[in-house]
Formats: structure tokens, C-alpha cells, sequence
């Protein structure tokens, strides 16, 4: 069989990957959005180097949209077959899907009103609608962590813990084929240990290959500190001692829900108090917070053993969700010190960028930058510690306490990620085989020769940094 590598090869999004049988039988794996192509003008994601309608079956690792955005025009393009995942994966990526229609369709009205009308053929499209994701939720057929799954009398599929979002998984697929098997192992997106809310993530038993992000290969995570202990110190600084607002940007998935558990934690040890109030300003989070409560059974057992002695991990006294615009307009003239967690995490557009305007000027505020920022956008603007900043062509004066953690970080750093393969490695030698080839994905180019680097150190397997559009014969 062939592997074809369509994304995520030397970046770190639009993951997409493609195992051809030598019968032609093709199985995509993730199918996600390219950010780093939508900086470039000429090229536009949601086209396909492939025909959608020849693929026979689609597998989803987890429901962030670097992973799942283009599922919509996979469909759109004619794709007809089933997509497996996760429940829980499947309830998550709706949501995202639709908020992404909404994005791109509220961007491109906008666009029409700013452009003269013999002009407006020349902006660009949504790359999918509302009804597309209606077609591609249909399409999606779930299947429970752990379980094999006969495809066909070739093909098997199963899914692992990822460890990496709710319902996140690694993919192992076994192929029979002129008489010889071969596992392949996708890890999706990996999560760190000891994450909040989510599991450990787990690793592939006897596989042949190995397709493994290494989005922070090189890299050290540097927070030591229990994610109470260093929100509580941001919390106690800035709200208690200074009675100043602290906004963090957060992603309303994943994030927003691991930062919202650990206030809550900390409100029932009696660490905060009562008074202060806690904002969560996105419509998004809103839809996708109950999912979690709804999948106990993937939470880790911090997270449910919490939620059978109070009930809920996201609610309590002090918290306010807001979902409409008129309740966000509220909030940005309420000027007693609070906590607004608020969209999206690199404070690129959203409710946030608001927030952040607001705030920026004010002495008494702390803007925390929970995630990964990349280049050019206003969270990555704000970390470099410039005097005045640009923000909706205003030039702003920061006043504000610039903070930056990792300690929310979803991906796991060199020594995880490096542990994860050695892991893999070991467990195929136990069992008679050997782990034949690790490709590099999800990750810049220094990253992955530095995890390269590491594991051909270690003489753990092959290592291959695949190319876009580059086919192995696996
Ligand atoms: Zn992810």
C-alpha cells in the first residue's frame, strides 16, 4: 500500500493523510483546514489534489478544525461515504463546523458591503455553507474508544486514547493485504500527562509504522506548577491585590472548559472570593461545555470524582455565560474586577479582540496568553512587549500586565512526544515485530529535525520529515 501525505507536512496545520490499498481501496485520514495556505492569496484550501468521490472511507481523529475544517467541502466535492469518529468527537466538530460556516459567511457579507460592485465577483467565496455541514454531520458514524472495527475483511480500524481533547483519538488501522499485515498507527493530536479534564493518551500496540505530530519537538514545557497553583497566583494578583479585571483568551473548546474547571476547583477549596465574578463570553463554548458532562466516562479521574461530589465541573455561584450580543456589550462596561475568558485564543477577531481593547489601556488589568500564538496575530503582537499596539487600526498604549502561560498547553512537549515513540518502539519489539518507519508530522521544519534528531539517536526506527504531496510505499 501507498501513504500520501496532504497536509500537516512541515506545518502544523491541515492535518490529511491517505492510505491506498493496492486495490485501490482509499482511506482518508483527517481532513482539516490550512491555515498556512490561507496567508498564501494563490492557493485556497478546501480543493482537493484528489477526487473526493473516489475515497471509500474517512476517518477523524479529533474535532479541532485544522483537523475536521474541510470536511465540509470534502462533501461538497462530492464525497458520499461514511466519516468515523468519536461520539464525543462528532457532537464537538458539529459545533465547530457550524460556527465556521458562520465565520466565513459573516466575513464574506462584510466584505460584500466594503467592496464596490464591480468588484465583488473577485472576493472569495465561503468554503462551505450551513447545509454542507448539515450533509457532513449526516455522514459521520461513531465508534466507541477501544473497539475493532471490521471495515472490510482487509481493512480494520480502532481508536486510542489521545489524551489530547475530549474525545480525541489515535488511529490505528491493520491492513491484510497478499497475505501480509500491516499497522499503521496515526496518533492525531497528542495531549500531555496529567492534563485537565481528559485521560492520559494511550499507545499503539505493534505497529509498523508510525505517523506522529511533534508540534513542539525541541521544546520544553516550562510551567512546573499545577494549573491551580499558577491561575491562582494571575487571580490573586490582579483581581485580589490590584481589584483589576484578568482576560484570558482562550479557544471555546478545550480550553475555555479546562480553564473554567480549574476556577471552579479552586472556588470550592475557598481559594477565591465569593464576590469576584467570572465571565465566559462566547456563544460557542455555551453549545460545547455540556458535551463534556454528557462523555463522562472520557474525563480523567480528578474530573469525576469532582463532579460526583458537586455536581458539575462548569457551573457554580459566580459564573456567567453569555451567549448574546446585547449581555457582551454589558460586560464591556462593567468595570469591577472579574474574569473574562472569551474567543478565540490568539485574540485573532472574536469577542476577545474587544475585550482585549478594553483593557489594554487600563494599569490594573492582566491579559493571560494561555496558547500557542503563531506569528502575526494580535496574541503573538502582544507577547513581543511593544510600548503602543495596533488593534482595529487604533493605536493603543499598553498599560496592561502582559502575561503568558503554557501550563494549558494541549500538545506534549520534546521528551512526551519523544517518550510517546520510544513507547510505540518498545511495545513492537515486545511483540516480535519492530517499528519499522516514524514519519514526522504537525510540526515546523526545526521541530521535526530536532525530534528526528533525538530518535535516530535512541536508534528507535527509521525517521522520515514526509513533504507535502510526498506518497511512501509503506
Ligand atoms: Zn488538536
Amino acid at each position: 500500500m501507498e501513504l500520501r501525505f496532504l497536509g500537516a507536512a512541515r506545518q502544523v496545520t491541515g492535518s490529511m493523510y491517505m492510505l491506498i490499498l493496492d486495490n485501490g481501496y482509499k482511506i482518508l485520514v483527517d481532513c482539516g483546514m490550512d491555515y498556512e495556505m490561507k496567508k498564501n492569496p494563490v492557493a485556497q484550501a478546501g480543493i482537493f489534489d484528489f477526487e473526493p468521490v473516489t475515497l471509500d472511507l474517512v476517518l477523524l481523529t479529533h474535532a479541532h478544525i485544522d483537523h475536521s475544517g474541510n470536511l465540509p467541502a470534502l462533501i461538497h466535492h462530492g464525497y458520499k461515504g461514511h466519516i468515523l469518529c468519536t461520539p464525543a468527537t462528532a457532537e464537538l466538530t458539529e459545533y465547530l463546523l457550524f460556527d465556521s460556516a458562520n465565520i466565513q459567511m459573516n466575513d464574506y457579507r462584510r466584505s460584500l458591503g466594503r467592496t464596490k460592485k464591480t468588484r465583488r465577483d473577485q472576493i472569495p467565496k465561503p468554503l462551505f455553507t450551513e447545509k454542507n455541514v448539515k450533509q457532513t454531520v449526516d455522514q459521520f458514524l461513531t465508534v466507541p474508544l477501544h473497539k475493532e472495527f471490521v471495515i472490510n475483511p482487509q481493512v480494520t480500524v480502532k481508536f486510542l486514547e489521545a489524551g489530547h481533547l475530549l474525545g480525541a483519538a489515535s488511529i490505528e488501522i491493520t491492513v491484510t493485504e497478499n497475505g501480509k499485515t500491516t499497522r499503521v498507527g496515526f496518533s492525531g493530536d497528542l495531549g500531555r500527562s496529567n492534563s485537565k479534564l481528559v485521560k492520559n493518551g494511550e499507545f499503539f500496540e505493534n505497529a509498523d509504522y508510525l505517523i506522529t505530530e511533534s508540534t513542539y519537538g525541541g521544546r520544553k514545557h516550562t510551567v512546573t506548577e499545577t494549573a491551580e497553583d499558577e491561575l491562582l497566583k494571575y487571580i490573586q494578583r490582579t483581581c485580589v491585590e490590584f481589584r483589576g479585571r484578568l482576560v484570558i483568551p482562550a479557544f471555546s473548546v478545550g480550553r475555555t472548559q479546562a480553564i473554567v474547571f480549574t476556577i471552579n476547583q479552586l472556588k470550592k477549596k475557598g481559594l477565591i472570593p465569593d464576590w469576584l465574578k467570572v465571565f465566559v463570553d462566547s456563544p460557542l463554548a455555551i453549545k460545547s461545555t455540556p458535551v463534556y458532562e454528557r462523555h463522562p466516562y472520557l474525563l480523567n479521574d480528578e474530573a469525576q470524582s469532582f463532579m460526583k461530589e458537586h455536581g458539575s465541573l462548569f457551573h457554580f455561584p459566580g459564573i456567567e455565560y453569555l451567549e448574546g450580543m446585547d449581555e457582551h456589550d454589558e460586560l464591556m462596561s462593567y468595570f469591577d474586577p472579574c474574569i473574562i475568558i472569551s474567543a478565540a485564543g490568539m485574540v485573532e477577531g472574536g469577542r476577545i479582540q474587544e475585550h482585549v481593547m478594553n483593557n489594554i489601556e487600563n494599569p490594573y488589568s492582566t491579559i493571560l496568553i494561555a496558547g500557542f500564538c503563531s506569528e502575526g496575530t494580535l496574541g503573538h503582537r502582544l507577547l513581543l512587549g511593544q510600548p503602543t499596539i495596533k488593534i482595529k487600526n487604533k493605536d493603543k498604549t499598553v498599560y496592561a500586565q502582559i502575561a503568558k502561560t503554557d501550563v494549558y498547553s494541549s500538545h506534549p512537549d520534546h521528551n512526551e512526544v519523544l517518550n510517546y515513540i520510544r513507547q510505540t518502539g518498545n511495545n513492537s519489539k515486545l511483540n516480535g515485530g519492530k517499528l519499522k518507519k516514524v514519519f514526522l508530522v504537525h510540526g515546523e521544519t526545526p521541530q521535526l529535525e530536532a525530534m528526528q534528531k533525538a530518535v535516530e539517536a535512541e536508534e528507535i526506527a527509521t525517521v522520515c520529515i514526509p513533504d507535502m504531496n510526498e506518497i511512501y510505499k509503506l
